[in-house]
């Protein structure tokens, strides 16, 4: 480990990570280490590994635009080819040495004498100006708490630890949860099933997914820089247009896309009792809208049950719903997403005066444009709070916060010893922005409980407004949201960023 300190210590090497270091190195800084606690790069690309794991943005958009490839080979690539685009990356941009594997972050604690944050590992304690949080939002597997489930005997694992050496050929297999990764996988597994039991608490809606393999015109025509600059254009508009017109407030937009996925469940399921059970009870957009061409036709199939009575508790050979059913199973498989919040809050990191992020975050989950916190210093998250999107690829958040970022580690460099913090205010503006334009959207307003919504109610997860204004609003450090403190010139301890370069 480095004994002097270096500039940055990015933490995560998956997108967020990736694209920092990538874009840090662009800025000609060499002195940082990208610290990741697996043995691998790719953070959620390395680790679900589900039969049918792949994005639901389409490739072109769901990768970084400053590293395009022309040759995907389908609209939605999947997970081995994310991987290895992610994995390419580090190769192309000549990232391996700056990146520190099986290094778990356990603790980072900021130096305010030295103006430094010492981030301790289960390797040893490496210094550092600034710190990066790049550690994922959603990577912690939720799994829900059902009695008896250590009876069970039979497989269990979740869809983000797929357990390949489990042959479901044969099997009564369950799963548990109707969300972004079931609808991927069940299609993908009910054909070697015996019989699959899909479990299923709320209905999901579902809109046609089209996807297809790229063909060779296309992949030429990807190689042609403004045409690959045009329909990145024209995939992102498309979601962008549909969302805001149909998920920032409940509107004809609404309506008129959830007769689209009603025609879609009825062109696939003849069954009018099953239909009635796929059909959800809240608005589209509330939860994450699914895209998929062959989950309905998967519960069609006659060796397939969806059961909607709650789970009451887990059999040694099989699951009980409420209604008093049985359900005998040899493998169970929870779809049931991720803990929110992600692995920040299981990383201690702790700021000015000793308070830790948890202690400033007792009330929720709260960070200026997502990015900082009043109280840590030269701490900056990737993808934190209220930067998720539902409808669009969040790539394009994490290249506005990366930079973001590289702007406070420029002004950085020009100020030796310097310390960058978000103001209290600019804080607390941000968090009025986010809940006034929250309060008619689609998840507020939508009828639904989803895991977007912390205890209090309060949406802490996603974006509720346009891409294009987060971006904008983020790419630059602006004068009256941070204070630098510049210890070679104490006297103009809390001047803003913009009037100490306008000194210089
Ligand atoms: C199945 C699935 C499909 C998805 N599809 C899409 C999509 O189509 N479009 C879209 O926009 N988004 C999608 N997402 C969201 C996706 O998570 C993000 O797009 C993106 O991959 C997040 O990258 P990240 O680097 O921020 O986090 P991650 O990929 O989660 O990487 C975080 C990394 O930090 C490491 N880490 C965590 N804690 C520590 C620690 N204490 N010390 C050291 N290392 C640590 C982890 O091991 C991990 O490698 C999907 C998510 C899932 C789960």
């Amino acid at each position: 480990m480095s004994e002097s300190p270096l500039d940055l210590v990015i933490v995560g090497a998956g997108f967020s990570g990736l694209a920092m270091a990538i874009r840090a190195r662009q800025a000609g800084f060499d002195r940082f280490l990208v610290l990741e606690k697996a043995a691998g790069i790719g953070g959620t690309w390395r680790e679900n590994t589900y039969p049918g794991a792949a994005c639901d943005v389409p490739s072109q958009l769901y990768s970084l635009s400053f590293a395009p490839k022309s040759d995907w080979t389908r609209l939605f690539a999947p997970q081995p080819e994310i991987k290895t685009y992610l994995e390419g990356l580090v190769a192309e941009h000549g990232l391996a040495p700056f990146l520190r594997l099986k290094t778990r972050v356990v603790r980072a604690v900021f130096d305010a004498t030295a103006g430094l944050w010492r981030v301790e590992t289960d390797g040893g304690t490496i210094s550092a100006r600034v710190l990066v949080g790049a550690m994922g939002a959603l990577h912690h597997p939720a799994l829900p708490r059902l009695p008896g489930l250590e009876r069970f005997s039979g497989t269990a694992f979740h869809s983000a630890a797929w357990d390949h050496s489990c042959d479901l050929r044969g099997k009564r297999v369950g799963v548990i949860g109707t969300g972004a990764s079931a609808v991927q996988f069940v299609p993908e597994i009910v054909g070697r099933a015996a019989h699959l039991t899909q479990f299923q608490r709320s209905a999901p809606w579902i809109l046609p997914r089209g996807d297809r393999p790229t063909g060779h015109g296309l992949r030429r025509l990807m190689r042609v820089t403004p045409l690959r600059r045009l329909y990145r254009a024209s995939l992102f508009w498309r979601r962008e247009v549909a969302a805001l017109l149909g998920f920032t407030r409940v509107s004809t937009v609404t309506a008129l896309a959830e007769a689209g996925a009603r025609r879609h469940l009825a062109a696939s399921i003849a069954d009018p009792a099953l239909r009635r059970k796929l059909t959800p009870d809240y608005r589209l957009g509330c939860k994450r809208v699914l895209l998929s061409d062959e989950y309905y036709p998967a519960l069609a199939r006659p060796n397939v049950s969806l059961v909607t009575a709650p789970i009451r508790e887990v059999l040694p050979h099989g699951l009980v719903t409420a209604d008093g059913a049985e359900h005998p199973l040899d493998v169970l498989i929870f779809a049931t997403g991720f803990s929110p919040g992600g692995s920040v809050l299981r990383t201690e990191v702790i700021g000015r005066g000793g308070v830790s992020l948890l202690q400033a975050w007792k009330d929720g989950a709260d960070a200026f444009r997502g990015v900082s916190v009043a109280g840590f210093p030269n701490f900056f998250l990737l993808l934190g709070p209220n930067t998720g999107l539902g409808h669009n690829s969040v790539l394009l958040m994490v290249e506005a916060q990366v930079a973001h970022v590289l702007d406070a580690l420029q002004r950085l460099r020009d100020h030796p010893g310097g310390m960058l913090e978000v103001r209290p205010e600019a804080q607390a503006r941000f968090r009025g922005e986010v809940d006034a334009r929250m309060r008619d959207s689609i998840w507020m307003r939508g009828g639904c409980g989803s895991w977007y919504l912390d205890r209090s109610g309060r949406n802490r997860t996603l974006w509720p407004g346009p891409v294009g204004d987060y971006v904008r609003g983020t790419e630059r450090i602006r004068a009256e949201d941070y204070n630098l403190f510049d210890p070679q010139r104490p006297a103009n301890t809390m001047q803003r960023p913009a009037e100490a370069s306008d000194a210089d």
